[in-house]
């Protein structure tokens, strides 16, 4: 079965990250012709960098390797379950579909508990922890407008 040829990939990813240092997390992008075009493991703190989970790596790798934006036909494998953050990248790449191992209790029980973001998403602005506001500002829509008048513009 290859996809469990490809999960067991992302786990060693994620075993040699924890050993040099990083996170306990992997991922890699599979194309369509079933090349590896991207592999990720977690790098938040030995790059400072929050947004450095496996499959954010993955993905960026994997466009940098295809020179697109668009991973669409795609496969996306995770040695643990995507959080929101990366299931946000995930729609945004257009990736088709994903295979995970590992799953939330078990990432929550190693320290990695993404429960609370996902309570989150399903309150409203004013109900979240996070202090979030909205404020009127008379030019908020040129942004919008420049943009749809463009002509020579590249949609995503
Ligand atoms: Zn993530």
């Amino acid at each position: 079965m290859k996809e469990k040829h490809y999960l067991h990939q992302t786990v060693q990813l994620a075993i040699d990250s924890v050993r040099s240092g990083g996170g306990p997390f992997g991922a890699i992008v599979i194309g369509q012709d079933g090349h590896i075009i991207g592999t990720g493991q977690n790098i938040v703190t030995k790059a400072n960098d929050p947004t450095a989970h496996a499959e954010i790596q993955a993905i960026r790798q994997a466009c940098e390797n295809l020179n697109t934006f668009d991973l669409s036909s795609c496969t996306l494998y995770a040695s643990c379950e995507p959080c929101p953050m990366c299931l946000g990248a995930i729609y945004w790449a257009k990736i088709e579909k994903v295979y995970y191992t590992a799953d939330q209790q078990q990432a929550a029980a190693g320290g990695f508990d993404d429960q609370f973001i996902y309570k989150e998403l399903n309150k409203t602005p004013e109900e979240r922890d996070l202090s979030f506001h909205s404020i009127d500002l008379d030019e908020n829509n040129q942004p919008f407008e420049e943009w749809i008048d463009k002509d020579d513009k590249e949609q995503y």
